[in-house]
């Protein structure tokens, strides 16, 4: 009699064996495991559309956020918002309360640090791979981002591959709010639960993911969100990966990838 037993390689929130994460391993006869494969392995969620986010997970992060933070807010109010923001700072939605003038000088001093950002584009190790297996399942490739249309067109022809729809910052509500999410969805034709958001931002990308009611897949390159700060967040997602090479295979494990 050989028993049944999955152990997830990540903390439970990390579903890498999602598929297989309702199965008791109580199974008593070699026919009735057999069955429990079979079903494990027919009850994989299918997938039919991924959407990225492009800063820090499409291209290399370049853009200094806390630097950019410093410059917007001042050193003062930066600290104070930091310390009650662990999980991050939502730099645009601070500024959208203050004055024309005073939030218009806070536009240009993000558009400067995204023009150097864009300045310095680098297509992030394993796009173009992840792509192109997409492309081969003919599974959807989108694109949510906080960053302005002009930095999208820049990415579009640097990376000579089209994310369509491609949201930037003048859709509305932008996230961690779900509604571009929903948005790509529906223009799709696609449920939420068919479709994988991954980006590089636990508030932002895995919160517009989990809200829209999509899978989320977390980009931590260099171990950032292991820290006990962020083991309270409201938002976690169903998948972590160290670099975009894992996504393909993660993929392959736990999805039906459908057209
Ligand atoms: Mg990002």
């Amino acid at each position: 009699m050989q028993l049944l037993c999955f152990r997830a390689p990540y903390p439970l929130f990390f579903h890498h064996t999602r598929a297989f994460s309702s199965m008791a391993p109580t199974t008593t006869s070699s026919s009735a495991a057999a069955a429990a494969v079979s079903r494990a392995v027919t009850t994989k969620a299918s997938l039919r559309g991924v959407v990225f986010d492009m800063d820090g997970t499409l291209t290399v992060p370049v853009i200094d956020f806390p630097a950019m933070y410093r410059a917007v807010l001042g050193e003062e109010a930066y600290v104070k918002i930091k310390s009650e923001n662990p999980s991050g700072i939502d730099i645009l939605h601070h500024i959208e309360t203050w004055s024309p003038d005073k939030q218009k000088r806070a536009y240009e001093i993000i558009a400067d640090f995204e023009k150097q950002g864009s300045d310095r584009l680098q297509i992030m190790p394993g796009a173009s791979e992840l792509c192109e297996f997409l492309e081969s399942r003919n599974i959807r490739r989108g694109l949510i981002t906080r960053n302005v249309k002009e930095a999208v067109d820049l990415f579009h022809l640097k990376f000579g591959k089209v994310f369509s729809p491609a949201l930037s910052r003048e859709f509305r509500p932008y996230k961690p709010h779900p509604a571009p999410l929903l948005h790509i969805c529906s223009n799709w034709d696609l449920q939420p639960n068919e479709v994988m958001m991954i980006g590089d931002s636990l508030k932002d990308d895995v919160a517009c993911g989990k809200r829209a009611g999509a899978f989320a897949c977390l980009l931590d390159e260099t171990g950032r969100y292991d820290a006990p700060e962020y083991e309270d967040v409201k938002f976690k997602p169903d998948y972590k990966v160290s670099s975009l090479l894992e996504v393909r295979s993660l993929l392959e494990k736990n999805f039906e990838l459908t057209s």
